[in-house]
């Protein structure tokens, strides 16, 4: 079975190419990041909000959806809907062109038990479904996860989410997070977001992984703490740098806030973070939320680099 039917049969009622939840709120986002760039500066979506219903209060119960529909009709007419990742024209604002969905990998078994890094096929699995890292050494999150491999496809949409100030894509990318973990999301009690150093914060104005697990935790009605880390250091780039040198890089280079402590002792912690690659960062950064005295830390990011060991062996 391939990703793209995997993801037809996860989405049946929906046409190839949409990506129907939060295609709204998307929707949303994309009209007001495009009035953001006529005024030159794109507004972030606010941190604590819920999905945006009802911010009226009780007035108008059926009025309001009617008058929504008729703004969405003229929005729809003034700024014709085009896919999320390229100017190709869609039906519905805040979904994918064809051509970019085929481009998408979603993340299906056979994967590792633990990390969640793909297999090839099945006969990669050693004991336990692990893969090679996960049998030399367990890492100290209990699991991860991922909802698209890391490739051409999945840049085209990270990429700009990350450093384009695409940050209305926020919640389109979590809900395919959502589809990929809904076990993790439903035992975790509290999301954090992989912090950046205030440093690349500044430069960048926001936190890619803090915009997927506020999404995610509005979509999944958990709480979030989008400070509950902090990078203690800045670290280069870790680019094409190996697994063992990433991990001595980012070791101890995360903290828990002190403030946050409360909040995460006992708690189990799903940390989020857009793209995972050897497993070093969300290593030191469940090594420090351990620390803290969270009873548990998974992993859920957006996109997971394949090991290029497993990789290796492709015929
Ligand atoms: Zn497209
Ligand atoms: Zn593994």
């Amino acid at each position: 079975m391939t990703a793209t039917t995997a993801w037809s049969r996860r989405c049946a009622p929906t046409s190839p190419g949409k990506w129907t939840s939060s295609a709204r709120s998307s929707a949303t986002a994309t009209r007001s990041s495009a009035r953001g760039e006529a005024s030159g500066r794109r507004p972030l979506p606010p941190p604590f909000t819920g999905e945006g219903r009802g911010g009226g209060g009780a007035t108008l119960p059926l009025i309001q959806p009617t008058l929504r529909r008729l703004g969405g009709a003229v929005l729809d007419a003034l700024l014709p809907p085009h896919c999320l990742t390229c100017d190709s024209p869609v039906e519905q604002q805040g979904t994918l062109c064809a051509a970019c969905f085929r481009g998408l990998h979603f993340l299906t078994p056979p994967f590792c038990a633990c990390c969640g890094v793909p297999f090839l096929h099945a006969g990669q699995a050693g004991p336990g479904g692990l893969c090679p890292s996960c049998l030399e050494r367990r890492p100290a999150f209990t699991a991860a996860r991922a909802a698209f491999r890391y490739d051409e496809g999945a840049k085209r949409l990270l990429l700009p989410f990350k450093h384009a100030d695409r940050t209305d894509l926020a919640g389109a990318i979590a809900a395919q997070m959502a589809r990929a973990a809904p076990e993790m999301l439903a035992r975790a009690d509290l999301l954090a977001p992989v912090p950046l150093h205030w440093r690349r914060l500044v430069s960048r104005r926001y936190n890619q992984a803090a915009l997927l697990a506020g999404a995610l935790a509005r979509q999944a009605r958990k709480p979030w703490l989008p400070d509950a880390l902090r990078r203690t250091r800045p670290t280069p780039s870790l680019g094409e740098r190996g697994a063992a040198e990433r991990a001595v890089l980012v070791e101890g280079a995360f903290a828990v806030r002190q403030g946050a402590r409360p909040a995460i002792a006992g708690r189990r912690v799903l940390l989020v973070d857009d793209v995972m690659t050897s497993g070093a960062t969300a290593e030191a950064c469940a090594a420090a939320l351990l620390g803290a005295g969270a009873a548990a830390v998974e992993v859920l990011a957006a996109a997971r680099v394949p090991d290029p060991r497993l990789e290796a062996s492709r015929t």
